[in-house]
């Protein structure tokens, strides 16, 4: 099959392009390093099926990062029959500056220019056929969003691939005209593929270059020796991108036709809107209140039970009417106005669907009684056991769509890419690079794509760091964990607003994750900041293509998982539930205390003693908390499938369904877990050991030997984090010991770097 490669800077639109050619879903972020390997897929609308690469982006081919590395070899090594340079037609000059380099390759290749629409609307054209001719290469407008011309595009693109091309450069004629000539024949002779881009690579002093053909090097040398330039010096990597700098001035400017006429600078037109949009959501002070306010109103239509604060404004009475207006008796009871206030847009939805899972059990039980006999635990196995657990999970699914729903809006429209650029800027001071915020960001979704995500990251100790903070950013399995306690928590506190402190956990799992990695960056993870360069990503509005595949890639696997690895603990989780050490027969439901997982979690209890839901709970169910820790263990959801699951027996035997709160509201009776040992316990899950399937990516990815002192940080950070946030609120003295390890450890790190410095210093004196 004949194979075509996506080349082009990172955000032009690869993976739009991909996506609309393939008919596949890959990921499309309005940031840039969203695609770090290349994938694969099959264009079939030409007479033959194509199969198409989608590169990940860069800006050129030199080997300054992995995405550069990879593109390069690709293109090298694996000969695709065409490269599409695609390339940001509203940022033409510097995306055309790779497109000189790509020319330099032995490979048909044709120029595909993006956002044909916003150039439109630019109210600009480009001349097509003057840039054709200028870089000798057919060029083809065209929008991978509207896909407008892409059977074009494909058409010549196919015709191009028959016919081999030799590379060229634009570089001709330029003062290192006669350098370039003598070292390309150079290569010639030595009948080495691609000779145009490997002479002027060495030539660069290209570290892969030097590397793979030392050989010529004393030639490229001798020859450089008579040329000194006057402003780079001997610098030839400058002087080289200096007169692709120059060439792109000189011819692009007249390529960009303004069609009224006016002859504004074309660079100019870059939307100025979205400069002052910029001014204030990157500002300096504002930036971040500002985050953390889009953050509040993000969360309080997603989990809000009193809506805009409409109870407090408009208060209800215990029957939920709002002045005169009752709504009981009407199909809206209890929908959108209950005691606690309106329900959010979020709260509405999970309404809507525990009354239709409810509805299931309810059937499912009365068929399950007419036929199940004396067999009283089938249907505790199946409705309890089976259905409550997988039920209380999939009840978080429409929340969890619609925050995703959101935070797709934020990344789409390119607010993300701020917020990763505001955080670049401030922890840069603390010896973090913002490329690292791309993968922690990703965590919201799911620690896996995100882990993975973190091989754009260069350096194996920023990798290290990076992999080991992202699961504290709570991801879309925590979700329902954080809002069930965090509901809990306002019941206990009377307030009616439990999305406060979903919030507040999620900012907990953030400046945890901060806080930590600054940390180790001063210890175990030293090593300079590799620089980081992102370009930010215009705004624009967000693309319901975009949105819908964002929201499905995070919710498939929740769903999936559902039905598969929740499924199976919770049949795991109920036999443990029921049976005792001995086997031999099903417990009744009230004698859960005497089953194998109330053992497991007495013997475990004392360990979380200082969290709060330890051997100070009194109580027969005082281990149910270790227990659900533990189950959290394979997949995060299971610590709600205990709780719905062992409802029933603690409710004393009866075979009621119970919504997760009242699940929660039960348990926290039946075990008299105060609120601050509620909050530790949630912010416990969040930050200790993630899933299996976490623990397992982060095996794979981390670099040698970093795998167990991650485990080892995570029980340390959870640990601490969550015994902090129970021990000082409930002992006030206890802040004092945390004080005393904080300035120990600070005083620590110090000690320790001065030592480290004065090493380094004696080091270099003996050289
Ligand atoms: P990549 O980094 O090169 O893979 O770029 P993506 O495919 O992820 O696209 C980056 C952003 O540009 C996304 O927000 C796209 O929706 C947007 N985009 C891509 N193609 C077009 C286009 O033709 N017109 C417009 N207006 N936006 C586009
Ligand atoms: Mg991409």
């Amino acid at each position: 099959m004949k194979r075509f490669a996506l080349a082009g800077n990172p955000n032009c639109g690869k993976t739009t392009l991909f996506n609309s050619l393939t008919g596949s879903t890959a990921y499309v972020g309005n940031w840039p390093g969203v695609t770090v390997d290349k994938k694969e897929g099959t264009y079939k609308k030409l007479e033959e099926p194509i199969s198409i690469i989608d590169l990940p982006g860069i800006y050129s081919l030199s080997p300054y990062s992995p995405e550069e590395v990879i593109s390069r070899n690709y293109i090298l090594d694996e000969k695709p029959d065409c490269v599409i340079n695609i390339v940001d037609g509203t940022n033409l000059e510097r995306n055309l500056y790779l497109t000189t380099q790509l020319l330099e390759m032995d490979v048909p290749m044709i120029l595909a220019i993006n956002m044909a629409d916003l150039i439109a609307k630019n109210n600009q054209s480009i001349d097509t056929n003057k840039l054709s001719k200028i870089l000798d290469i057919p060029v083809v407008e065209i929008s991978a969003l509207k896909e407008s011309n892409l059977e074009d595009l494909m058409k010549k693109a196919y015709e191009t691939s028959k016919h081999p091309r030799k590379g060229k450069t634009i570089l001709k004629g330029c003062k290192l005209d006669s350098l370039i000539n003598k070292v390309n024949n150079e290569y010639l002779s030595e009948e080495i593929s691609n000779p145009l881009f490997h002479a002027i690579k060495l030539i660069e002093n290209d570290e892969i270059e030097i590397q793979l053909h030392k050989n010529i090097l004393p030639l490229v040398t001798e020859s450089k020796k008579d040329f000194n330039d006057e402003i780079f010096g001997s610098d030839f990597e400058a002087i080289i991108a200096d007169e692709r700098y120059k060439f792109l001035s000189k011819n692009i400017a007249n390529i960009i036709v303004k069609n009224d006429g006016s002859n504004q600078d074309p660079n100019q037109l870059k939307t100025t809107l979205s400069d002052k949009i910029d001014k204030v959501l990157t500002n300096r002070i504002w930036g971040i209140p500002i985050f953390i306010a889009v953050l509040f109103v993000i969360f309080h239509l997603t989990f809000a039970t009193n809506f805009l604060y409409l109870k407090n404004i408009f208060p209800l009475n215990e029957d939920g009417e709002i002045i005169n207006v009752t709504l009981q008796g009407t199909p809206w009871e209890g929908l959108i106005v209950s005691a606690d206030g309106v329900a959010s847009p979020g709260v509405f939805l999970q309404t809507c669907l525990v009354g239709f899972t409810d509805w299931i059990t309810d059937l499912t039980k009365t068929g399950l009684e007419s036929i199940q006999g004396d067999q009283v635990w089938v249907s505790g196995l199946i409705c309890d056991g089976i259905l409550a657990g997988i039920f209380s999970v999939l009840s978080f699914l429409p929340q969890i769509c619609l925050l995703f729903l959101f935070f797709a809006i934020l990344e789409d429209t390119g607010y993300m890419a701020r917020i990763a650029f505001i955080l670049d800027r401030i922890f840069r001071r603390f010896g973090l690079s913002g490329r690292a915020f791309m993968p922690m960001i990703m965590g919201f979704g799911c620690s896996i794509p995100a882990m993975i995500n973190t091989r754009t990251l260069a350096d194996d100790n920023e990798r290290t760091t990076t992999i080991r903070v992202i699961p504290f950013f709570a991801c879309g399995a925590k979700l329902p964990v954080l809002t069930a306690v965090a509901g809990q928590i306002a019941i206990m506190c009377n307030i009616n607003n439990p999305d406060l402190f979903t919030l507040a956990c999620f900012l907990v799992g953030i400046v945890t994750a901060l806080i930590t990695v600054i940390i180790m960056k001063a210890t175990v993870n030293r090593g300079a900041v590799p620089p980081f360069v992102m370009e930010l990503p215009s705004y624009h509005l967000p693309q319901l293509k975009a949105l819908g595949i964002h929201v499905w890639d995070k919710i498939k696997h929740f769903v999936k998982k559902a039905f598969t690895v929740i499924l199976a603990s919770n049949i795991l989780i109920w036999f443990i539930s029921h049976v005792n050490l001995s086997w031999n027969a099903f417990l009744p439901d009230e004698e859960i205390s005497n089953s194998i997982a109330a053992t497991i979690g007495k013997l475990l209890q004392p360990i979380f003693t200082p969290l709060g839901f330890g051997s100070n709970l009194a109580g027969e169910f005082g281990w149910i908390f270790v227990v659900a820790t533990i189950c959290g263990l394979i997949a995060k959801e299971n610590v709600l499938s205990i709780f719905s699951a062992l409802s029933a027996a603690i409710a004393g035997g009866t075979m009621d369904d119970y919504t997760t709160s009242q699940a929660m509201e039960m348990i926290v009776d039946a075990t008299n877990i105060t609120t601050y040992a509620l909050f530790a316990f949630a912010i416990f899950n969040l930050l200790t050991i993630p899933c299996f399937a976490a623990v397992a990516t982060a095996k794979a990815e981390l670099p040698k030997n970093k795998f167990k002192g991650t485990i080892l940080f995570w029980l340390v950070s959870s640990f601490f984090v969550g015994s902090m946030f129970y021990l000082i609120p409930t002992y006030w003295w206890t802040c004092f010991i945390y004080l005393a390890i904080i300035g120990s450890g600070i005083g620590g790190i110090i000690y320790y770097n001065k030592y480290q410095d004065k090493k380094n210093n004696t080091l270099k004196g003996t050289d």
